[in-house]
């Protein structure tokens, strides 16, 4: 058995991944970080790099013989800095604050997701000083733009004729095995009411009184799926306004909900409008002043890897084999671009450094010892897909 911990630089690793983090990237700001990665890549030996249009960085590694070909996925976009201070320092401190009882680097993107990047990247070097690929090859992608839309960078590239035999997303999961994420849709309710003086008000309909009631039904009535492996579907809303608005004393005759839903692979947006319009249904059987409509506004599809899927098994052995468990699988509670690599027909499976639920916080750190962990457990999966031919 090759030593996958030997093989992982953690000193050069570690730079790297502070040079990220140190390279502020935007999405849609992303030539800077770009640069970076191509020219780690060169001097890291891959046999081709390239950066596109769009910034998205792509570096391939080339086995002796065709063979299955590997595609690691990460992107180079972060999400805005808030309030967070000295957001791009890079630090390495004392991760107790963070809930770490170890080192830590700080700054915005550290856990989503410059570390799996960073992690992915050096493990295709890693894997060449263990003479592997040996067949097939590594194609890791570092894409722009996913934070703000719907998979603008990796689309490029599958669009652009990027294909594979298997996937992994480098997204945080903390280092367990991930099989994918429930799906997202939003849409808008709106009530229509009748507008009146606010000294008058029986004289109308006021719409946010009917709102209230689609506020309750969806609390109270609603019913919601569950998943064996994703969890339970959740619904919440993110917005109401009303109008035509407090600057005069008018009761208003619109108001406007933003629900977001959470579903499950199997549900349709047909079937979720259908299950809207039943709770709407409903309130207006009780009330036929009630009156309401609905548009979608928003559908980022649902990913979920079959747990037999031979990428997800062979994940599974190269964490056992680096970290002596294979542990269990689980899923994000977020979206990733795995899931459009995964509708493109290409198995994706989930593994990277870093807590999911400090993605987007004011505590964006990564372990250390994480990024290192998850080099090695993505250099043993090169060496276990791409390896030498199983004897028949
Ligand atoms: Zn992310």
């Amino acid at each position: 058995m090759p030593d996958f911990n030997k093989a992982v630089d953690p000193d050069r690793l570690t730079r790297f991944t502070r040079r990220l983090i140190q390279t502020p990237s935007l999405s849609r700001e992303e030539e800077a970080i770009s640069q970076v990665i191509q020219a780690e890549m060169e001097a890291l030996g891959y046999d081709e790099v390239y950066t596109d249009e769009l910034f998205n960085v792509v570096g391939i590694m080339k086995g002796d013989e065709p063979g299955p070909r590997l595609l690691f996925n990460g992107h180079i976009d972060h999400a805005g800095v808030g309030e967070m201070p000295d957001a791009f320092s890079g630090a390495i401190i004392n991760g107790a604050p963070y809930g770490y009882d170890r080192e830590v680097i700080y700054g915005r993107g550290a856990s989503d997701m410059k570390a799996g990047v960073a992690a992915m990247v050096h493990a295709g070097a890693a894997a060449r000083g263990l003479g592997f690929p040996r067949r097939g090859e590594l194609i890791v992608t570092c894409v722009s733009r996913e934070e703000i839309a719907q998979g603008e960078g990796i689309g490029h590239l599958l669009k652009n004729g990027l294909t594979a035999d298997f996937a992994v997303s480098g997204e945080a999961t903390g280092l367990k095995v991930y099989l994918g994420h429930r799906g997202k849709f939003e849409m808008r309710v709106t009530t229509q009411g009748r507008t009146t003086h606010g000294g008058f008000p029986s004289g109308g309909v006021n719409a946010i009184y009917k709102m209230n009631k689609v506020l309750n039904a969806l609390q109270q009535d609603y019913e919601l799926p569950e998943h064996p492996v994703l969890g339970p579907a959740t619904v919440t809303v993110l917005d109401i306004n009303a109008s035509p608005g407090a600057l005069s004393p008018i009761v208003p005759d619109r108001c406007n909900l933003i629900v977001d839903r959470r579903f499950l692979p199997e549900e349709t947006e047909d079937g979720l409008l259908a299950g809207f319009q039943a709770l709407l249904d409903a309130i207006k059987a009780q009330d036929p002043e009630f009156k309401a409509t609905m548009e979608p506004l928003k559908w980022f599809p649902a990913m979920l890897t079959e747990p037999g899927e031979p990428v997800v098994q062979a994940m599974l052995r190269a964490r056992e084999t680096v970290m002596g468990q294979a542990g269990e699988v689980g899923n994000w509670y977020f979206g990733v671009d795995g899931t459009f690599i995964s509708q493109a027909g290409i198995p994706c499976v989930g593994f990277g450094p870093g807590n999911e639920f400090l993605a987007h916080t004011p505590k964006d750190v990564v372990p250390v010892d994480q990024v290192i962990t998850a080099c090695q457990v993505y250099t043993a999966l090169i060496a276990d897909l791409c390896g030498t031919k199983a004897e028949k």
